[in-house]
């Protein structure tokens, strides 16, 4: 929780004093403190359509209520903050013990930059420390870079790498991954793939290759798609989600960067308006920088 605070804190401050001067001077939460209230979670990056449901609910409330002071404008805001989140994430999070599958088979999707080489560490060094046996994949070939920075991380976090040559089949990697998977009875498989966004029929190709190939050495596999965003983007990423989404069947999502943005509002937006839960979270750079997400955890920090 200690972590999860100072990563929220920026967007925690920049909300609350937005917060704090919509109600200066209101006793209570009428029309006008509610259109303030709007522009406040449109600019926190919450997203628009989930702002009119948060927006709606409390109004609901007030309607209901009659009168509604300004003084439990927070907590009527963290109520509805906690629903929405509850609606789209289960709390089966708890743990980094995945004992459902063996292997079980993540296939990592996602643009350059957000973050995803990094996660893949970070989730690496997370299942070791929880018991697992883990093999990485190096399946984006399309940079060197990326391969390099997979095996960095292998060797950081101590756990195997499988790679080829740059430019290689990302196809053929993977069917190398999960065979040595196999082999070595590892717990875990996490697989790296190319994010590269240019052309979305081609995006989709290449993934649905990739699982395809998954597939016939693991069966059900890959169990978990998980697409990285980098919170600090804000908007962007919820556009990069959509892209994503379409391409390929996304059920699970990262958003990296919390630490250093106060755009942390993306979390509730994207939640609610993809209806994928967020699993984890990027709070910093280090190898223990990467939480699972506990949405109450998450309220909590942003009103405390
Ligand atoms: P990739 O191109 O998507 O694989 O991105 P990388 O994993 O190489 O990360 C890009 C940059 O973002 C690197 O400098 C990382 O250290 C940094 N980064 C990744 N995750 C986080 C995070 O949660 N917090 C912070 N502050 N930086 C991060």
């Amino acid at each position: 929780q200690e972590a999860l605070d100072t990563g929220l804190e920026k967007t925690k401050d920049s909300f609350f004093s937005k917060i704090t001067k919509v109600i200066a001077g209101k006793s209570t939460v009428d029309d006008d403190v509610l259109d303030d209230l709007e522009e406040v979670l449109v600019t926190s990056d919450v997203g628009v359509q989930t702002t009119l449901k948060i927006i709606e609910r409390i109004q609901a409330r007030v309607a209901r209520d009659k009168y509604v002071s300004t003084a439990d404008l927070n907590g009527l805001l963290r109520d509805e903050i906690q629903q929405l989140l509850a609606e789209n994430n289960s709390n089966d999070f708890s743990s980094f013990e995945y004992g459902t599958h063996k292997p079980y088979v993540i296939m990592v999707v996602g643009v350059n930059g957000v973050g995803k080489t990094t996660t893949i560490g970070k989730l690496a060094n997370k299942l070791k420390q929880a018991g697992n046996k883990v093999v990485l994949g190096a399946a984006d070939t399309f940079r060197a870079a990326a391969v390099d920075q997979i095996k960095l991380w292998g060797e950081r976090v101590g756990v195997k790498v499988v790679a080829q040559a740059m430019g290689s089949d990302p196809a053929s990697v993977a069917f190398d991954t999960l065979r040595s998977a196999v082999a070595n009875g590892d717990d875990v498989a996490i697989i790296d793939t190319a994010g590269r966004l240019h052309n979305k029929v081609g995006l989709m190709n290449e993934l649905t290759k990739i699982k395809n190939v998954m597939e016939k050495v693991v069966p059900g596999a890959p169990h978990e798609i998980l697409l990285v965003l980098d919170a600090s983007t804000g908007q962007n990423a919820i556009e990069q989600c959509k892209q994503f989404t379409e391409a390929t069947a996304v059920n699970a999502l990262a958003l990296t960067k919390l630490d250093g943005t106060a755009k942390g509002g993306v979390v509730i937006g994207i939640s609610d308006q993809f209806k994928i839960p967020v699993k984890y979270i990027g709070v910093g750079e280090g190898k223990d920088q990467l939480q699972l997400f506990d949405r109450k955890g998450f309220v909590d920090s942003l009103f405390k």
